[in-house]
C-alpha cells in the first residue's frame, strides 16, 4: 500500500506543464508575445531584483557599467576578484519566459535570455534579460520561471575572461544576440538603473 502511494506520488511529480518549443517561441516572437503569456498571469513581472547576490547584489560589484567602453550591459564580479566567483549562482531578475539557453560560441559561452512581461506597467510591455559567460545553465528555452530562480552559475566562457556575469537588459526583445559592445544603444536599457527603478511592480491581476 505504501509502495503504491509512493508510486502515485512520484508519477504526479513527473507531470509537468508543457514546455514551449523553439518553434512556438519563434512564431510568437513574430506574431506577438501576448499569446505566450496567455493563462500565465503568475509569470507576469511583479518587479526586478539583481541577477547576483540575491536580491541586492550583496557581495558583488559592477566592474564595467552600461555604456562604459561601449558596453551594452553590466559586468557583475564577486568582491573576491579573479575567478573567486566561478560557480556562484545567477538568478532570474524577474518572472518570465526563457527564450534561449545554450552555448552561443566563442566569446559568449553559455547564454540565457528571458522575456519579462510588464503588461499595463511603465513604458514597456516587455523587456528581455540576458545572462552570458555562464559556467552552467539550469533552464531550458520554453520554460516559465519565477523571479529569483537559479538559472545558472557564473563562468568565464571557457577561460576567455576572469569569471563574471555579463548582464544585459533590453526593451527591444526582437534584437539578435549582438556582440556585447556597440556604439549604438537603441533597444538597450541601463540594467542597474532599470532594476533600481522597478524593484516592485504592483500586480494588476
Ligand atoms: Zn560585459
Amino acid at each position: 500500500m505504501l509502495f503504491f502511494f509512493c508510486f502515485v506520488l512520484s508519477c504526479g511529480k513527473e507531470k509537468k506543464e508543457k514546455v514551449l518549443t523553439q518553434e512556438d517561441i519563434r512564431l510568437a516572437m513574430e506574431q506577438g508575445l501576448d499569446s505566450l503569456f496567455l493563462n500565465k498571469e503568475k509569470f507576469i513581472s511583479n518587479g526586478f531584483d539583481f541577477p547576483v547576490g540575491k536580491p541586492n547584489a550583496k557581495g558583488y560589484y559592477n566592474a564595467q557599467g552600461f555604456m562604459e567602453n561601449f558596453h551594452l550591459g553590466d559586468d557583475w564580479n564577486g568582491l573576491g576578484g579573479g575567478d573567486t566567483d566561478i560557480g556562484l549562482p545567477i538568478y532570474s531578475v524577474s518572472n518570465g519566459l526563457v527564450i534561449y539557453a545554450e552555448d552561443a560560441g566563442e566569446g559568449w559561452g553559455n547564454v540565457v535570455r528571458v522575456v519579462h512581461k510588464l503588461e499595463g506597467q511603465g513604458f514597456f510591455n516587455y523587456v528581455e534579460s540576458l545572462y552570458a559567460h555562464c559556467d552552467e545553465i539550469f533552464v531550458k528555452a520554453g520554460s516559465f520561471i519565477p523571479k529569483g530562480y537559479k538559472i545558472g552559475t557564473i563562468g568565464n566562457a571557457d577561460g576567455h575572461y576572469k569569471a563574471h556575469l555579463h548582464f544585459e537588459l533590453r526593451h527591444d526583445v526582437s534584437l539578435p544576440l549582438g556582440g556585447g559592445y556597440a556604439t549604438e544603444y537603441a533597444g538597450y536599457l541601463n540594467p542597474t538603473l532599470f532594476i533600481e527603478a522597478n524593484r516592485k511592480i504592483p500586480m494588476i491581476y
